[in-house]
């Protein structure tokens, strides 16, 4: 008898017939011996619905009056979910209950709408398994110090998953979603790309950091803090395939490197359209401007990713970093009301259109010139970069928008993952 824990995605929850679905395949899990504790997303459609009504209402903001009540919102859509996939369950004469974050209690810190998970007490989950129940808690939520409700960021249930399967010592996590695994890229803008049967834990990270919705990224940071073994695999296969077929598909998260990953450069390829681009030019050369631009942008709770700084000429200098689209609005006003008159800069400018493409592998460590093999396949497109940044394992250039998917069909086809080693794919 193995504990379990599967998440099922909004798409896979996204009519009373599909949660039925679920309800049957569950209890396939739980009949064959196994304790299950299911964590579903909210219907397809719900949070953004719901998220739009708060909008009607009144213009999003970033004040926690706000936000409160938008995790106070949005987690309504888990707890609807939740309980009808219990009711289904009882139907099919499995004995279910399911709980909101607060009830398990899913302690959080009381970052609302972009919530970190800090505590699962497990007590009640494991009486209700050892009760013989399946237990659903709900996805994206938790509670914090003061009781109120929060939410961990889009796309949390991956996340509230792979915390529940952490604080259980679940033998594995199971993310039901979609698509039959994790491809080498988003197979709904490559048509090519192909399933990785095995993906190492580092470079899940950093394609789900660089963009690939997949899996959220604290899931995977989740997943290598506390070694939880998890598989991405389809929620669309017949609910009554065997048992052990379902349980060998799809593509496992390892925490090993082996030597047939070694074979593939690069492994996959992500892009990203939420980010803009900020400039501030004619900076005056002098030490200390990357602390005033940047620290006045990270006191006020602003993320940035790539940076770059250019040469000086005639004592002044160009510095460019990329913020999410949300902050872009911020971080411009902030910049034009404090640092530009405080550094004697000439102008601060943005640019909304730009989109982030990634390639990554573990196998760019032991080969050299992968970086300037995808600069070259870019530039024979006549795609002009704006930014690089790379690190030990991928390579990202910041290009214009509209270039995107030429960008991502060209690179995939590059490194050769149309039709990449059949040790790595299925
Ligand atoms: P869920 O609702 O199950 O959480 P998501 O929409 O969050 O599902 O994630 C699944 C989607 O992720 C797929 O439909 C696919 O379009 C997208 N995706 C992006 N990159 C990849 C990738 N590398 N491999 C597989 N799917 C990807
Ligand atoms: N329902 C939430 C969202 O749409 C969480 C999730 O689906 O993972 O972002
Ligand atoms: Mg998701």
């Amino acid at each position: 008898m193995a504990l379990i824990v599967h998440k099922y995605g909004g798409t896979s929850m996204g009519s009373t017939e599909r949660i039925r679905n679920v309800a049957k395949r569950v209890a396939k899990w739980h009949r064959a011996g196994n304790q299950i504790v299911v964590v579903p997303s909210a219907m397809s459609g719900e949070t953004n619905r719901l998220l739009g009504l708060a909008k009607e209402l009144a213009p999003s903001s970033t004040d926690s009056a706000y936000t409160r009540e938008l995790d106070m919102l949005a987690s309504t859509g888990e707890q609807a979910s939740s309980a009808l996939l219990a009711i289904a369950l009882q139907a099919e004469g499995v004995g279910a209950v399911s709980y909101a974050g607060w009830q398990v209690p899913i302690k959080t810190n009381s970052a609302f709408t972009k919530a970190r998970i800090e505590s699962i007490d497990d007590v009640r989950i494991r009486g209700d398994l050892d009760a013989g129940k399946v237990v659903i808690v709900t996805g994206f939520q938790g509670v914090d110090p003061q009781g109120h409700i929060t939410t961990l960021g889009r796309g949390g249930s991956d996340t509230s998953a792979v915390a529940v399967a952490a604080a259980l010592k679940a033998a594995e996590c199971l993310i039901y979603t979609d698509v039959d695994g994790v491809y080498t890229t988003d197979p709904r803008v490559v048509p090519e790309a192909r399933r990785l049967l095995r993906v190492s834990f580092e470079e899940m990270l950093e394609m789900a950091s660089m963009g690939s919705k997949v899996l959220q990224i604290r899931s995977v940071e989740f997943a290598g803090k506390y070694k939880v073994p998890m598989r991405v695999l389809s929620s669309f296969t017949p609910w009554d395939i065997d048992l052990n077929e379902e349980a060998a598909s799809g593509t496992l998260i390892t925490f090993e490197e082996d030597e047939d990953m070694e074979q593939a450069v690069v492994s996959g390829i992500a892009f990203n359209r939420d980010e803009a681009k900020i400039s501030v030019l004619g900076v005056p050369d002098t030490p200390g401007i990357a602390y005033q631009i940047l620290g006045a942008v990270a006191d006020a709770n602003i993320e940035v990713d790539v940076i770059i700084q250019n040469l000086s000429r005639d004592g002044k200098t160009d510095f460019s970093f990329t913020v999410h689209r949300n902050e872009f609005q911020r971080t411009l006003d902030l910049l034009k009301s404090k640092v530009v008159p405080l550094l004697g800069a000439d102008e601060v400018v943005g640019d909304t259109r730009i989109c982030k493409v990634s390639i990554v592998g573990i196998g760019m460590r032991s080969h050299v010139g992968v970086a300037s093999r995808m600069f070259k396949c870019l530039s024979v497109e006549g795609i002009n970069i704006q930014m690089i940044s790379t690190s030990e394992i991928k390579t990202s250039v910041v290009i214009d928008e509209k270039y995107m998917e030429l960008a991502v069909r060209s690179l995939h086809r590059e490194f050769d993952l149309d039709q990449a080693a059949d040790t790595i794919v299925a």
